[in-house]
């Protein structure tokens, strides 16, 4: 529909904007992926995908995992912050941690911690379930498990546990009765935890999080709890036991503003605290170093107006000069990025499958006769003539038609035939109508809808709420683009729906440097020729909040590793969801649901219906169905 432009394609997706020299553009027209940023070596994208479709028989929908991209991205945080240490002669040490919520897969995980071993990575969990898996996990010597998250004694107990086989953990104190539960329970066992305070700043965060911090926030003490937290553990005769204090205003930090202020503010807490003779050696500033989602550097929510750079600067800038003026030792800096870490490490690609037509494109020529009826006659003179001059005052007269046109068959004064005849000329005057908008280029709200609804819609094998349920929760982006014919001229425009039966099941906002497009431009499928799609920076949230909508369950995986010499390796394959294991998740026994159905066909049989045969048939395919993937092969 697009027809004008001949400029390959992909100059529509803003890629080199947002693809954080991980994700390019080949000669080819290919998506290629590099190892690290301005690495020579790269991995054609299309070709991987080709292999795993052609030689592993794999079927769409398929997350590839880059494990090097993990790595690349802890080094890129670490160096930030080595190099602002260096610049501002910062006595304390940068100690990362990962959050596990933002990725809790086991691979994702031992990839941090083994590419950490350098800078002490280590990890932070929020629930007895993330504390029981990172118990079970080899840290790097030296590095710390933070406890963040409501507790039970439970929790603390699991605490202790690894607190007594050698990990250096630290139970950050959400609410003043934690510490009660703390203090004793490290009385009766004789084990010593390390505690940290969470303060509830009065800053805030910026974009879609901003209420993760400020006063209204869920999460932390208030400063008459902490000054109460140090009075309990200093009548305990234990105030050594408190080591750190942390503050997380929130993910996707839009603003690099805030970061000045929330850290500004701690610093201060913090100083105060050592003045009062208590030995605090960490300052944890959480996470929410954000990800520029749509490549424009903005404060929009889906971008950042910061280079991990200016943050980690920001902050420890932020707090030296704090800690010079209160006189008190730089702390050592804890930082809890997982978003940025993990976003760019995987893609999920997906198929076309098929258009959803909103009208028949292909429909025959109506040809309106003297005696078809007088709103038949009128959509066929808007049709003939509606042009530049009118093409407003022309559409609003169509879409009376149309009104017309079923209020008349409603009325059962027109037949089916005929309104078939109107509706295909309604939408033959509303792409028109459309398309002289556009030519006009004069933005105007009624013909951009039109023009949405008029996209072509592709039916994609994936699921939103399994592979991108931010996108349909938090309306968050994520940028999608054709992993090959990218030098073609953008043929079509479209929005993508999914294979569930939900029409929220669907993406209709796709990134922009300077707005959100509610199409997206790329070249035209055509039935029976294969066409993948990537979703990228979705190895962020994306994986853990995932949902089982419609049974529909994790899609096959393959992790891809670049090698010294430029070639890609797989040198693992995880398989989908099976139709077995979605129906045990909903709780169904599989001797169960078999028997249930060979009675079915038992039944038949006696009923004369089928033979024995033909029931044992049915049966064997039943049984074998339950091993097929869920989405469609
Ligand atoms: C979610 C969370 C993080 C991770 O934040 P990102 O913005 O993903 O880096 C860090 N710390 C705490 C306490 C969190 O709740």
């Amino acid at each position: 529909m697009n027809g004008s432009s001949s400029e390959p394609v992909h100059l529509q997706y803003g890629v080199e904007h947002w693809g954080a020299g991980y994700f390019e553009v080949s000669a080819k027209g290919q998506l290629v992926v590099r190892p690290k940023r301005g690495d020579a070596r790269y991995a054609d994208v299309k070709e991987i995908v080709d292999h795993l479709v052609n030689e592993k028989k794999l079927a769409t929908p398929i997350i590839l995992r880059f494990p090097q991209l993990l790595e690349h991205q802890l080094d890129r945080l670490h160096d930030a912050y080595d190099a602002a240490i260096r610049e501002f002669k910062y006595t304390g040490k940068h100690c990362p941690v990962f959050p596990m919520k933002v990725n809790p897969r086991r691979e994702v995980v031992e990839e941090l911690l083994r590419s950490g071993s350098a800078s002490q990575f280590g990890l932070e969990c929020g629930s007895k379930a993330e504390l029981y898996a990172a118990l079970s996990l080899e840290q790097p010597a030296g590095s710390l498990l933070i406890c963040n998250g409501f507790k039970d004694q439970s929790f603390i107990d699991l605490a202790l546990l690894g607190q007594q086989t050698g990990k250096q953990v630290i139970v950050v104190l959400e609410k003043i009765g934690e510490l009660q539960t703390v203090l004793k329970r490290s009385q009766e066992t004789g084990v010593k935890l390390w505690i940290g305070l969470r303060a509830k700043l009065y800053s805030k965060g910026s974009g879609k999080w901003a209420s993760s911090g400020g006063d209204a926030a869920k999460f932390g003490l208030t400063t008459s709890e902490i000054l109460e937290c140090i009075r309990v553990l200093k009548a305990a005769g234990c105030t050594d036991r408190l080591k750190l204090l942390h503050f997380h205003i929130g993910s996707q930090i839009t603003d690099v503003r805030r970061v000045r202020n929330a850290v500004k503010e701690a610093a201060r807490v913090y100083a105060k605290i050592r003045q009062m003779k208590v030995d605090v050696q960490y300052l944890d500033i959480g996470g929410g170093m954000g990800v520029d989602y749509d490549g424009s550097k903005t404060t929009f929510e889906a971008s950042i107006n910061y280079t991990m750079s200016e943050f980690a600067n920001t902050a420890v800038y932020q707090i030296r000069t704090v800690c010079d003026e209160e006189h008190v030792p730089h702390p050592n800096i804890v930082t809890e990025s997982g978003r940025v870490m993990t976003a760019y490490h995987s893609i999920l690609i997906t198929s076309i499958r098929d258009e959803i037509e909103t009208f028949p494109e292909q429909a025959p020529a109506v040809a309106i006769e003297e005696d078809d009826p007088q709103v038949l006659q009128e959509l066929k003179e808007v049709f003939d003539k509606i042009s530049t001059k009118n093409y407003r005052e022309y559409y609003h007269d169509a879409l009376e038609d149309k009104d017309e046109l079923h209020t008349q068959f409603n009325l059962g004064l027109i037949s089916l035939e005929d309104r078939a005849k109107g509706e295909v000329l309604f939408w033959e005057i509303c792409a028109k109508a459309e398309k002289l908008s556009r030519a006009a280029k004069i933005p105007e709200d009624e013909f951009s809808s039109l023009g949405k609804i008029l996209a072509s819609k592709y039916l994609c094998n994936f699921s939103v709420f399994r592979s991108a349920p931010d996108s349909w929760a938090i309306a968050q982006l994520f940028p999608v683009m054709p992993i090959h014919r990218l030098n073609e001229p953008a043929g079509d425009r479209a929005t993508l729906v999914d294979v569930t039966c939900d029409s929220d099941g669907c993406i209709q906002r796709f990134v922009d440097l300077k707005d959100v497009k509610d199409v997206l431009e790329m070249p035209a499928f055509h039935a029976g020729e294969p066409y993948y799609l990537a979703i990228f920076l979705v190895g962020a949230y994306q994986d853990v909040m995932g949902s089982n909508h419609n049974l529909f369950g994790q899609p096959n995986e393959a992790h891809v590793v670049i090698d010294a010499d430029g070639r890609y390796h797989i040198p693992r394959i995880v398989a989908g969801s099976r139709i077995g294991e979605m129906l045990a998740f909903a709780k169904y026994d599989k001797a169960q649901v078999w028997e249930n159905f060979r009675h079915l066909a038992e039944a038949q049989v006696t009923a004369g219906r089928i033979t024995p045969e033909v029931a044992a048939g049915l049966v064997r395919q039943y049984e074998a169905d339950l091993q097929r993937y869920t989405y469609l092969e």
